[in-house]
């Protein structure tokens, strides 16, 4: 009988794939825990170990169901080689005579595995993934003759297109973006519904990291993963999602708390990211309890978490595909700082930025507005290289994979790209981190004052970076605002901004 070696990549766990339809004993499922995946940038441990776990916990559940497995874990694939030895190994033990794989989501590892079958001796076939909403290549095409790409064109049309909250041809209600009803502060006296985490032991799998000397950072509770690892776990996240966080995702979408590092937000990246759950599930499991629940779940809740998911996660996605390599190597502003020491640590005395950063090192994990508004605009503003910025953004959240993490960082965050994702820098002063946070009032700056020893660097980098940035920047319809205030600002005050700017850039690992 001939065999079919099929290689799962740890992104690759789709329980649903059609793969796994039925159980053919000429088929062997291939798990590899590579060396290359553990070093290609400095991980946090959180996210190596998670998805080890992951891979080990699907790897089990297939040879359940009948499947047969190879998985080859980090100690046994050292001793073999790079990817590529691997395979070859694997063709040559088991005598296989076709090599199957799917898609990889990032292109690093599609060239790599497009080479590998140049070499190998075997036929190869490539299946999809069925996991996103669109193809590879549908944002490129759906552009092609205009000038930019637009999330809000592109999402509207998979909203038409997937019958997603809509009546006929028009949005539910007649609206299509509730964003602006999205923008409040946690109250004082709120305190959000706990987190649901799970307690995964995963002791084996650091042993086996420390025994490779993998060089990782941040921290793990051994015996307490809060990550979900299976489907079963995954799903859990989901129900407590529906149940316990959406009637209040929308509204505090953008609220930042010094006391919880978790809000309403879903949690659900990395289930996602590693096709645990597929996103159309997550969205029909939402849109079905805001039906049941219409009184209290409003519809700008649902529309603002189906957005990110259909919205943000596929244009991101489109923009990966259309744009790399390229989208690499771009640097709009030529940026060349380091970033700071302290995004290591988070030892600043930036309340903000020290609690975003301390809860990435504890949880691998920071919402959206923590890594725009906080890491990633401070980022830009002191003008770091989205070299630097990327690597720490690819190593330090659980659901970092380049091709979603690279066009929020370089792309949204960093404007490096120009304009390609988004059309405008989003940074600013202490006054956004001071309305959608409670973080300034037990800070050691005043977000009030632009200079002096309390000033808030956020507010004298804002207008430096602009000031700065002038030639790019001040034709921008969309921060034409922001130069007309310059413009009018007293020449003595601007002086005193900009030398307190310099200052916080000269010093700014002692800040
Ligand atoms: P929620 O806020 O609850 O959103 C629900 C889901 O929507 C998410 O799980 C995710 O699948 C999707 N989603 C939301 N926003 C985005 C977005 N902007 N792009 C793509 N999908 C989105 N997301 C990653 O998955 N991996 C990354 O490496 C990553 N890096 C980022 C870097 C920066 C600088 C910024 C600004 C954002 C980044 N994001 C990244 C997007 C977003 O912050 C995370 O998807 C989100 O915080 C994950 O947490 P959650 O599941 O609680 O999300
Ligand atoms: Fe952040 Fe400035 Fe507020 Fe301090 S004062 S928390 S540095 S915005």
């Amino acid at each position: 009988m001939s065999k079919t070696f099929r290689l799962i990549l740890g992104d690759q766990l789709n329980h649903k794939h059609s793969w796994f339809n039925s159980v053919n004993d000429s088929i062997v499922y291939v798990i590899i825990e590579l060396e290359q995946e553990t070093n290609y940038v400095k991980h946090h441990i959180q996210k190596v170990v998670g998805f080890f776990a992951a891979m080990r916990c699907f790897g089990d559940e297939l040879k359940a169901k009948g499947h047969q497995v190879n998985y080859i874990t980090l100690n046994e694939s050292k001793k073999i080689g790079s990817l590529e030895a691997i395979i070859e190994h694997l063709i040559d033990t088991l005598k296989i005579e076709e090599f199957n794989y799917q898609l990889p989501d990032e292109l690093r590892l599609d060239n790599q595995l497009k080479d590998i079958c140049k070499n190998i001796s075997i036929p190869s076939t490539i299946f999809d993934t069925e996991h996103f909403f669109t193809e590879r290549d549908e944002l490129s095409i759906q552009f092609k003759d205009k000038k930019s790409y637009l999330m809000e064109t592109f999402y509207r049309k998979l909203r038409k297109r997937f019958d997603i909250l809509m009546d006929g041809d028009k949005p539910i209600s007649g609206k299509w973006n509730y964003d602006k009803e999205n923008r409040k502060k946690l109250p004082k006296d709120h305190t959000p519904f706990p987190p649901k985490v799970f307690k995964n032991d995963v002791s084996d799998i650091i042993k086996e990291l420390e025994e490779n000397e993998v060089d990782t950072f941040g921290e793990i509770e051994a015996k307490h993963l809060i990550w979900p690892i299976n489907r079963k776990q995954s799903l859990a996240l989901l129900k407590h999602f529906v149940n316990n966080c959406l009637p209040l995702f929308g509204q505090f979408q953008d609220a930042m708390d010094v006391n919880n590092w978790s809000i309403y937000h879903a949690r659900l990246s990395f289930s996602i990211k590693t096709k645990m759950l597929s996103p159309s599930e997550v969205v029909v499991a939402a849109i079905k309890k805001w039906k049941e629940n219409e009184d209290e779940i409003g519809l700008a809740q649902i529309e603002g978490f189906v957005r990110q998911i259909l919205g943000w996660r596929e244009y991101m996605r489109g923009v990966y595909w259309a744009e790399m390599p390229k989208f690499k190597t771009l640097n709009y502003f030529k940026h060349k700082n380091k970033l700071p020491d302290w995004y290591w640590t988070g030892d600043t005395k930036m309340q903000c930025l020290s609690k975003s950063i301390k809860q990435s090192l504890q949880y691998a994990y920071a919402h959206h507005i923590q890594r725009l508004m906080i890491t990633g605009s401070f980022a830009l503003l002191a003008g770091c290289h989205p070299n630097e910025v990327d690597d720490w953004y690819l190593g330090i959240y659980i659901d970092a994979i380049e091709w979603v993490e690279i066009t929020n960082t370089r792309g949204m965050s960093q404007f490096a790209d120009g304009g390609i994702v988004g059309t405008k820098p989003y940074c600013s002063s202490a006054n956004y981190i001071n309305k959608m946070s409670n973080y300034c009032s037990s800070c050691y700056y005043n977000p009030k004052e632009r200079t002096g020893e309390k000033a808030c660097p956020f507010n004298s980098l804002y207008w430096n970076f602009h000031y700065q940035q002038k030639d790019l920047l001040s034709k921008n319809p969309r921060i034409g605002m922001v130069y007309r205030n310059l413009d009018k600002m007293d020449k003595k005050v601007l002086t005193a901004i900009l030398k307190q700017a310099k200052h916080y850039l000269k010093n700014i690992n002692d800040i």
